[in-house]
Parts: C-alpha cells; sequence; structure tokens
C-alpha cells in the first residue's frame, strides 16, 4: 500500500499525530519540528516518542517526513544569524534521534544576494557539522520554486550540496507545487523530469514527495499550493505520480489549504488513483 499522508500539528505530541494520522487514512504524515515560522521548540518527551515509534511500528507506518522551520535560513548573510539557523538544525537532529529512521526535510535556504555558490557551500558546512554526531536520520533537501534567491530551484543546486557534504545521510524531498513553479514539466513529461533527477542527482537519492496543486503556471517561480486537481497541474498528473515505479512507493505528503475532513478526502482520492 502506497505511503500517504499529510502535514499534522504538533501540539498534542508524537502519539497523538500518529492516532490522528491513522483515523484519517494516513500511513505517513508530516510535523514542523518547531514553530514554522518561528525558533520555540516543544519540550522533549521521550516516552511520548517511545510510544509513537512503538505505534507506528505496529501500524505498518511509512517513513515521517517532518519539516524543518522556514525561518531556519543557513546561508543568510549575517554571520550570526546563520550560526543561529545552524545550532537550530543541529537540534532537530539531534531530537530526531528519539524517533529513529525517519526523514527530516527543509528547504536548503535563501543566499539574499550571497550567489548561489557560497549558498550551497554555507549550507552544506552547517549539514556536515550537525550531521557529524551519527544521528539515526536522513535529512532531505526539499526542490524549491525558486524564488528570490532560493537555493534549491534547480537539481543542480541539490546535487552540489549533496556533493559537498559528502553524506549518505542526505538526500531529497520532490516537491510537486515547486518544481512545476520552478521549471520542470511534470504535466506533459513525467519521465523526462524524473530521467533529468536521475541523470543529475541520481534516483536513489529521492525519498520522499510533496504532493501539491499549485496554483500558478509553469516556470512561474511562485510556490502557491492548491488541493490536488484544483490547480495547474491537474488530476491526470497525480494519477501518473501514484502509478509511476518509483515515485509510487516514496512517503507521499499533501501540503495543501486544507483542515483534516478535507486531507482525509484527499488521500482517499490519491489512493483510489492507485
Ligand atoms: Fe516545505
Ligand atoms: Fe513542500
Ligand atoms: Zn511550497
Amino acid at each position: 500500500m502506497a505511503y500517504i499522508g499529510c502535514h499534522l500539528s504538533a501540539s498534542k505530541g508524537n502519539l497523538a499525530m500518529v492516532k490522528t494520522a491513522e483515523s484519517i487514512g494516513a500511513n505517513t504524515f508530516a510535523f514542523f519540528t518547531r514553530n514554522p515560522r518561528g525558533s520555540q521548540a516543544k519540550t522533549e518527551d521521550p516516552a511520548d516518542c517511545e510510544a509513537a515509534v512503538a505505534a507506528l511500528a505496529h501500524m505498518g507506518f511509512g517513513p515521517l517526513v517532518a519539516h524543518g522551520s522556514y525561518t531556519m535560513n543557513l546561508c543568510t548573510k549575517d554571520p550570526e544569524a546563520r550560526q543561529f539557523a545552524a545550532e537550530i538544525l543541529a537540534d532537530d537532529l539531534r531530537r530526531m534521534a528519539a524517533l529513529p529512521g525517519n526523514y527530516y526535510n527543509f528547504h536548503p535556504g535563501s543566499h539574499v544576494g550571497q550567489g548561489t555558490e557560497i549558498g550551497i557551500c554555507q549550507i552544506a558546512d552547517a549539514l556536515r557539522k550537525a550531521l557529524a554526531p551519527g544521528y539515526p536520520v536522513t535529512v532531505l533537501l526539499e526542490t524549491m520554486a525558486g524564488k528570490g534567491s532560493e537555493v534549491g530551484g534547480r537539481f543542480e543546486d541539490l546535487r552540489d550540496i549533496i556533493q559537498a557534504v559528502g553524506s549518505d545521510a542526505v538526500g531529497v524531498c520532490l516537491d510537486t507545487c515547486h518544481v512545476w513553479d520552478g521549471g520542470y514539466d511534470i504535466i506533459h513529461d513525467l519521465d523526462g523530469v524524473i530521467a533529468e533527477f536521475d541523470r543529475v542527482v541520481g534516483l536513489d537519492k529521492l525519498k520522499a514527495l510533496h504532493l501539491n496543486d499549485s496554483k500558478n503556471s509553469f516556470d512561474s517561480h511562485k510556490d502557491r499550493h492548491a488541493c490536488i486537481g484544483d490547480g495547474s497541474l491537474g488530476i491526470e498528473t497525480f494519477r501518473n505520480i501514484i502509478r509511476h515505479p518509483v515515485l509510487g512507493d516514496l512517503p507521499m505528503i499533501l501540503e495543501t489549504p486544507n483542515e483534516l475532513p478535507g486531507y482525509q478526502a484527499e488521500i482517499a482520492l490519491l489512493r483510489s488513483l492507485k
């Protein structure tokens, strides 16, 4: 069975998220490791983590795809702010060790005028240091729409970061809205885009998907998510993804504008496409 889920609120703890996920037909999910628009993290609760790990195994969930804070910019210009972001990353990875074997996805960052090359070096630097303790987590770089000075709008950016880190613990999470807005035509040439990803990054690095339709036109570099089938991608694109021999086996996370009932309906819709 395909691993499909959505973003859930982490406010009631990890076990509560597992139960909520199961109640809406999900068998994976995403959650923010801390305030998505700030840096505040919850107090740690080892008993809750242990209970969640047991429940996930018992229920046969696929890997979870945690999401780092949007404000964590590893390649911001100010050295102090950059150091703070690197510390947040390291703390997030340490915390993920309480949920071993899952993924931690984040937005690589915005170089704010420093240039992509310098941005890539700074991101890789922070990752190398944060991964050094050998936590049981795989870090995923998210494909971005290429808004402003975002790093990660091209597959080449992701390849360069992965090569600079030089660790097997780094992979990629492909966001369907972002790649479309970023100029990869997954409507008319999904196979071509995947072949391109394989050529540049390597398909073995692709670990998870964010399934979002897009409010924008191709190559708009905008990044606004729509519900599945309500945007420019359309339902056929998601059918092709769900049925794809490689993509269909990856954990798939919805980040669409929904509350729980909407997510439940979308998960059922996606399962019906298989
Ligand atoms: Fe994201
Ligand atoms: Fe995303
Ligand atoms: Zn987005």
